[in-house]
């Protein structure tokens, strides 16, 4: 996709409007508008790329540093018990929007999300033929 049709492109840069909760010269952090949680807030980079395999490191080190502001600000505000951060790349694993977006998604006690995977189970020789197909 062209970063001219891209939504998130507009919304960082403000040609589209968004509900802002921080705004610098790199990043936007604007309110998802189909919230899994009160203040469901993603962190969007303003220049274009797709995903984790796109942006750059420098962008990278921003993102977790602005998170941790973030995150910090939105609990002493909101009063949640908890925080997830989510980040998806790639159709497979439910990324929509194809401009890398950090989800900040608050957590209250009983608030009947999911947001968690089924754990498997693997024997020791398996992990261990990961490992070396990874690090190999
Ligand atoms: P992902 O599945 O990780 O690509 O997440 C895309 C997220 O963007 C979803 O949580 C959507 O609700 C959200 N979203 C899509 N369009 C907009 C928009 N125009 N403004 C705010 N959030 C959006
Ligand atoms: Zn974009």
């Amino acid at each position: 996709m062209k970063k001219e049709d891209c939504i998130f492109c507009k919304i960082a840069n403000g040609e589209i409007p968004s509900r802002t909760l921080y705004e610098d010269d790199q990043f936007r952090v604007i309110l998802d508008l189909g919230p899994a949680t009160k203040g469901h807030a993603l962190i969007l980079p303003k220049e274009h790329a797709a995903d984790i395999f796109e942006i750059s490191e420098e962008t990278a080190s921003g993102v977790l540093v602005l998170a941790k502001r973030m995150a910090v600000k939105m609990t002493q505000k909101l009063h949640c018990d908890g925080m997830n951060l989510v980040q998806n790349n790639g159709e497979a694993a439910g990324q929509t929007v194809p401009h890398f977006h950090l989800h900040m998604i608050p957590r209250y006690h009983n608030d009947g999300q999911k947001i968690n995977w089924i754990p498997g189970e693997c024997t020791q020789e398996e992990l261990e033929a990961v490992k070396r197909e990874i690090t190999g």
